[in-house]
């Protein structure tokens, strides 16, 4: 068995990572250490206080037809709804008193939502002084541009792989090329840019989800989410497993923490679908945000992009106390600022 203590130095010396290196760290059968040397680059570079986002899912229509999501435009079981814009600033209201400093929007590729609609939204609720943070898919660079003068601050659009071949099999219409047009025209007009992968999507490979890490590190991003892939049973990947992508998605937060050693990585809600304790474990393996669902109603069950969603039955008064007690749990504690990239070094 290869020994991976010198790629770990290296590692915490903040020294470069060739992609063999990445490959190796993602294939250690035995990733303790890897998780440790992650969990002390996270204190050293963004501490020990966990931001929290509150995530408003304000639409489940979508346009698109990915093959891996359960609200892809063919699934003809997805309960269908959308927020009214003023729903959608009440809710955000309600999160901004419950001590929430970021709102992340996020919906499907909801045409419904033109840029005046959005526009008005972002700036109500910037003026209840929260970030606005935008996960509403591909868009025009001028699209982006008016959000961004209309006070947003963050976008989240996940790469979800960097195999170009396998992304536009998965995404039938959509092309590669413009995601990373996306992510570029949201990184030069001043977002805070958010990308992040799938992990366990079939054929995908250890080198693939290497050239993902690569692909954030050269942006590079501010955020970055790991999803691991669950099938939804209304999908043709339905009968895809599971069987691994927990520990490989630990594995690719891990591995992110090294390359990227600042940068602001969520626990994602779909860890603590495959495992009772995702997020914290995910908390310990490099990761300082948790984004709990601060949606109302029947609505946090209907935007289900993967089955066995958790806190569907919630409201988001409970998630927030919740997520709280299990953050302090683990000796860590909630930072109720903006919690931009940056913060905790600046702060210093
Ligand atoms: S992954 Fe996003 S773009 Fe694709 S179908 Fe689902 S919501 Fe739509």
């Amino acid at each position: 068995m290869m020994d991976m203590q010198p790629i770990l130095a290296r590692a915490l010396r903040q020294e470069t990572l060739s992609k063999t290196d990445i490959v190796s760290l993602l294939s250690i059968p035995e990733p303790a250490p890897l998780f440790d040397a992650a969990d002390q680059v996270r204190r050293k570079f963004v501490g020990d206080e966990v931001y929290l986002r509150a995530l408003i899912e304000f639409s489940n229509y979508c346009k698109n037809d990915c093959l891996y999501c359960g609200i892809r435009r063919s699934n003809a079981a997805a309960q269908r709804y959308r927020l009214t814009p003023q729903g959608i600033i009440q809710t955000a209201q309600k999160a901004v008193g419950l001590g929430y400093k970021t709102v992340v929007l996020q919906s499907g590729e909801d045409v419904w939502f033109d840029t005046d609609k959005l526009c008005h939204i972002i700036r109500e609720i910037k003026k209840l002084g929260a970030a606005v943070t935008l996960s509403i898919g591909e868009k025009t660079r001028e699209e982006y541009a008016a959000y961004r003068q209309a006070g947003a601050d963050r976008y989240l659009l996940r790469l979800e792989t960097a195999d170009e071949a396998l992304y536009e099999k998965l995404d039938p219409a959509m092309s590669w090329d413009n995601r990373v047009r996306c992510l570029y025209d949201l990184k030069e007009l001043g977002y805070e840019v958010g990308s992040g992968s799938l992990v366990g999507l079939p054929n995908q490979t250890l080198e693939s989800l290497a050239d993902d890490l690569i692909f954030f590190k050269n942006l590079p991003v501010d955020m970055a989410g790991i999803g691991p892939f669950i099938p939804h049973p209304q999908t043709p990947l339905a009968a895809e497993s599971t069987q691994g992508h927990f520990e490989l998605s630990l594995k690719m937060m891990a591995v992110m923490r090294l390359l990227l050693p600042d940068i602001n990585i969520p626990a994602t809600t779909a860890m603590e679908t495959l495992h009772p304790r995702g997020r914290l474990l995910a908390l310990a393996c490099g990761a300082n945000v948790v984004m709990p669902n601060a949606t109302e109603g029947s609505a946090r069950i209907k935007y289900e992009l993967y089955p066995g969603k958790i806190c569907t039955g919630e409201a988001p008064e409970q998630c927030r106390a919740c997520i709280q007690r299990k953050i302090e749990s683990i000796g860590r504690t909630v930072n109720f600022s903006y919690g931009f990239h940056g913060d905790f070094l600046k702060g210093k």
